[in-house]
């Protein structure tokens, strides 16, 4: 990377002037990237940062890619954004339905929290019914409707739609039901107690970091198929991250309809809703019947640039052996840090997948959202320090793995890890 020409502005200070909480609100004020190229960042003081950020998702094949670049140049000769369908558009909504199982048709939007606002209104207005299920700790973006049990603190006996944020209408509530996740069983009395109340059940098929039971995804399946419910994949973030295909393809369990962000838009804002015929018909004037039609329409959707970015980067990702290198290197890492935290006597473990995961301070199955509860995260913040002293960036609890890290950047998180947690074991 070049030498950072800014490395003394003071951009925090800056930002505590005209951001509330000196910060985008999505990480602390004080980290300030400036730069990034392949599996590296730099940040404002000009130390570089081998990137388990990615930015939050999207930078899969790593920042700067080559190919991606190229796209986006070409696209930006041509118009960055006709409101129109155009060609880049088409041809990545094709991409997706040649890549994920539920995909027959697609819709673009800017945002994951846009896309799974419009499945939720998709579900309703498709099967009549008004109530979602989800589970609680499962995040669907940040409109009034997805903002229900993602975070409770401290949850009650029962499992109840509590809403996170401030200014969330008290009645949005009464229209979503919240099961623990992990539990088939629980889904099963809350279809049972709502019957012919649910249109559908909004899940991440792997929750933030916890992946599903064996078998559970299917027995969700077929609870929904039994109950004409639909079954809607947010797949923001392992869409075209856990396979090709996204954690449907991967698990071999087939929703009527899938959410796509992140990755898709190769580092810019494209989302989609990706479903079933029958079922994307509601937004089609021409083919729905006039009390199912949803309206979709967004200023940025099917952009081209974003749309060149996203095709780039699922052109890289689509070549013969890339998902097994990205799953290895996520092996080798879990591998070494739990040898790690053995070594240490520490009481932890990692939670995740290989494209995905995080050490977590706790003992015992972490299955859902409770187990988590019991975390130390004190711990997982200080440990967060230890390894940026050392030279890694990681989310503040998770590990988002890019394809181009190389062995010298595995080598090098490796060292830092066993070296981070040799000194909390310590502390
Ligand atoms: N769904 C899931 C599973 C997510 O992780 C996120 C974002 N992290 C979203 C939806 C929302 O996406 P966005 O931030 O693009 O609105």
């Amino acid at each position: 990377m070049s030498a950072n020409p800014k490395a003394t502005e003071n951009y925090l200070d800056r930002a505590q002037r005209v951001l509330p909480g000196g910060s985008f609100g999505n990480t602390q004020a004080g980290l300030i990237i400036t730069e990034g190229r392949g599996s590296r960042v730099r940040d404002d003081a000009g130390n570089e940062l081998i990137d388990y950020l990615i930015g939050s998702g999207p930078m899969i094949v790593g920042h700067g890619h080559p190919e991606v670049l190229a796209a986006v140049q070409a696209q930006l000769e041509r118009g960055m954004t006709f409101f129109a369908n155009n060609p880049q558009g088409i041809a990545l909504a094709e991409a997706i339905t040649r890549a994920v199982p539920c995909a027959d048709q697609v819709r673009f939007a800017s945002t994951g929290s846009e896309a799974d606002a419009f499945a939720m209104r998709l579900a309703r207005a498709y099967t009549g019914r008004e109530k979602i299920l989800k589970f609680e700790g499962g995040y669907h973006g940040y409109s009034d409707y997805g903002l229900q049990s993602l975070a409770p603190a401290k949850p009650g006996n029962s499992y109840e739609p509590i809403a996170d944020s401030a200014g969330i209408p008290a009645a949005v509530s009464e229209s979503i039901l919240v099961a623990p996740y992990n539990d088939a069983d629980a889904v099963e009395s809350l279809i049972r107690e709502h019957d012919g109340e649910i249109a559908a059940v909004f899940m991440e098929p792997v929750q933030r970091l916890i992946p599903p039971k064996p078998g559970f995804l299917a027995d969700i399946r077929r609870l929904t198929a039994d109950h004409d419910i639909l079954l809607i994949f947010d797949e923001v973030v392992t869409g075209f991250r856990m396979a090709y295909g996204g954690a449907q393809a991967y698990y071999d369990v087939t929703p009527d309809v899938c959410t796509l962000g992140k990755a898709i838009g190769g580092g810019f804002a494209i989302s989609a809703v990706a479903g079933r015929q029958d079922i994307m018909d509601c937004f089609d004037r021409g083919r729905a019947a006039p009390d199912r039609f949803v309206p979709q329409v967004g200023t940025l959707s099917g952009n081209p640039v974003g749309s060149a970015a996203g095709l780039a980067t699922l052109e890289i990702l689509e070549r013969p052996g890339t998902y097994d290198h990205y799953h290895s290197i996520g092996n080798k890492l879990i591998t070494a840090i739990t040898e790690a935290i053995d070594k240490n006597g520490l009481q932890a473990q990692v939670v995740g997948v290989p494209p995905m995961f995080d050490i977590v301070f706790v003992d015992g199955d972490v299955r859902n959202h409770r187990d988590m509860l019991r975390a130390d995260t004190t711990k997982l913040s200080r440990l967060n320090q230890l390894l940026k002293a050392r030279g890694i960036l990681k989310g503040e609890n998770k590990n988002y793995l890019c394809t181009v890290l190389d062995d010298a950047d595995v080598k090098l998180t490796i060292d830092a890890w066993q070296d981070a947690l040799g000194i909390l074991a310590g502390e």
